[in-house]
């Protein structure tokens, strides 16, 4: 019971560790990456649905495809 909870302390540490390493330059990336990049999503047989976000076309079910 102890040991497990050693494991764990020591788990929470590192990943603590890391998120303070990773958000700095994840912040970095925020900052340069801010202008937003619109991103629609079409069926590959029906091009005149188009979606913001990823799902499935309302006419035939497909898996909508990121739009280039
Ligand atoms: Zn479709």
């Amino acid at each position: 019971m102890k040991k497990s909870l050693l494991i764990i302390g020591f788990v929470l540490l590192a990943v603590l560790m890391f998120n303070s390493c990773g958000s700095s330059s994840s912040k970095e990336k925020q900052s340069t990456t801010k202008e937003v990049t619109k991103v629609q999503y079409t069926c590959p047989m029906h091009a005149e649905v188009v979606s913001d976000k990823p799902g499935d076309c309302p006419k035939c079910g497909m898996a909508l495809v990121e739009k280039k």
